[in-house]
């Protein structure tokens, strides 16, 4: 243990959330759950985390007159999006709790310096070159390409990268890319893809969610099942232990998500780590004692840490922008109605302003009902979704 537990802020005690996407909206209702108040810091006019905060400050991530507000209001701070300035989170920690600290965060902002953390602590990750000038790119080991590109900040959802199959189409994308560092990633034969979200106390004991078996489609998560199908229980425990290793070697409090390439014959590798609660996690919030969201607050509240068992096998499937538009573009709503016929599903929309494409817009977390096995309820939800 890394030291004492924290004294548990009582109810009613105000949390501060940098961020109004998805997750902080999410945290949100699992605060006031719990009987505490959350204010959000977002620069939108409105945002699905605002929308349901008691206090929305409205101001940029390094507005320091608006950081000063939310640090006069809440106990304890912290954050849905992993691009929040570290130096905005050290500002905040002058006087407040913040977790997770700035310090981790800035770690999972640059892949550069991330890859180097997750070597260091003997857990392996894709072959990589840092390239921060074009000369990183001709001196690249060949067995890099055919590889990716990936920008070392600001990416998600699969923006911020380019698929290359040589190093002219390296240069090419570097370029694109304004000759920001970068990352050069060997294309790996994925047999598939998992993660495992972790919470860990301010007293270093941490507990982690069963596995998450993850499929992406154009480098955007589509659907979770938990528990995986392809993973032995062997390959669990070892996705496990590394991701807790990692929590450990961050000192991180809070929750986070590693993330795994699993290659043949059972060799992991990291692909990244998320200083927050999680897409392939959302199924939590349905299908276990404790949601990520909940495990959120207590870990910033100083409060226990609550189970993390699953109560039933779980399907989430999320819900993009796409649906919102027929093959003409002409928009339409999607049929809710059909969605929630499914005995078991769950729905889940974070009220965005409007539907874009490939934006996330909700997510459906389907469970075993009765007769319906989890994988029916789900192909029933993927239909009704269109
Ligand atoms: P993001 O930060 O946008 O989530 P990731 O680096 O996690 O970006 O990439 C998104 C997805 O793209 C991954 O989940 C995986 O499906 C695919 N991908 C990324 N890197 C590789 C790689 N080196 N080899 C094969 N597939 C990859
Ligand atoms: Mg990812």
């Amino acid at each position: 243990a890394d030291r004492t537990a924290l004294t548990p802020l009582p109810p009613g005690s105000w949390l501060g959330m940098l961020g109004g996407g998805q997750l902080g909206r999410m945290f949100t209702v699992a605060a006031q759950t719990l009987g505490y108040r959350v204010a959000v810091l977002d620069p939108a006019e409105r945002c699905p985390a605002g929308d349901t905060a008691d206090l929305h400050i409205r101001a940029a991530y390094d507005d320091a007159a608006g950081l000063d507000q939310l640090a006069e209001r809440c106990a304890a701070i912290t954050t849905e999006f992993e691009n929040v300035p570290a130096d905005s989170l050290r500002r905040l920690a002058r006087d407040r709790r913040v977790s997770p600290v700035a310090d981790a965060v800035a770690i999972a902002q640059d892949r550069i310096v991330e890859k180097r953390f997750i070597s260091s602590l003997g857990v392996p990750v894709a072959p990589y070159v840092a390239v921060l000038a074009e000369q990183d790119l001709a001196d690249a080991p060949d067995d890099l390409f055919p590889g990716i590109l990936k920008a070392a900040r600001l990416g998600y959802d699969g923006k911020g990268q380019a698929r290359v199959s040589s190093r002219e189409e390296a240069r090419a994308a570097f370029h694109a890319f304004g000759n920001v560092p970068c990352v050069l990633e060997a294309r790996l034969p994925l047999a598939f893809e998992v993660s495992v979200v972790v919470a860990r106390g301010a007293d270093g004991q941490s507990v982690a969610y069963p596995l998450s078996e993850n499929v992406h489609r154009d480098g955007i998560l589509a659907i979770s099942t938990v528990p995986s199908r392809q993973a032995s229980d062997e390959l669990a425990e070892r996705a496990t232990a590394a991701a807790i290793g990692v929590a450990d070697g961050l000192k991180y409090v809070g929750v986070m998500c590693v993330e795994f390439f699993v290659l043949d014959g059972d060799r992991l590798v990291v692909n990244e780590i998320a200083p927050r609660p999680h897409n392939s996690g959302h199924y939590s919030i349905n299908a276990c004692v404790t949601s990520q969201f909940e495990q959120q607050v207590r870990a910033l509240a100083g409060l226990p840490l609550g189970d993390t068992a699953m109560l039933a096998p779980a399907v989430m499937l999320n819900i993009l922008g796409d649906i919102w538009f027929d093959e003409n573009e002409r928009s339409r709503e999607p049929d809710w109605s059909a969605v929630l016929a499914v005995p078991s599903a769950s729905l889940h929309l974070y009220g965005k302003e409007s539907a874009r494409r490939a934006r996330k817009m909700g997510h459906v977390t389907c469970v075993a009902a009765g007769e319906l096995s989890v994988d029916a309820a789900a192909a029933k939800v993927a239909h009704a979704l269109g």
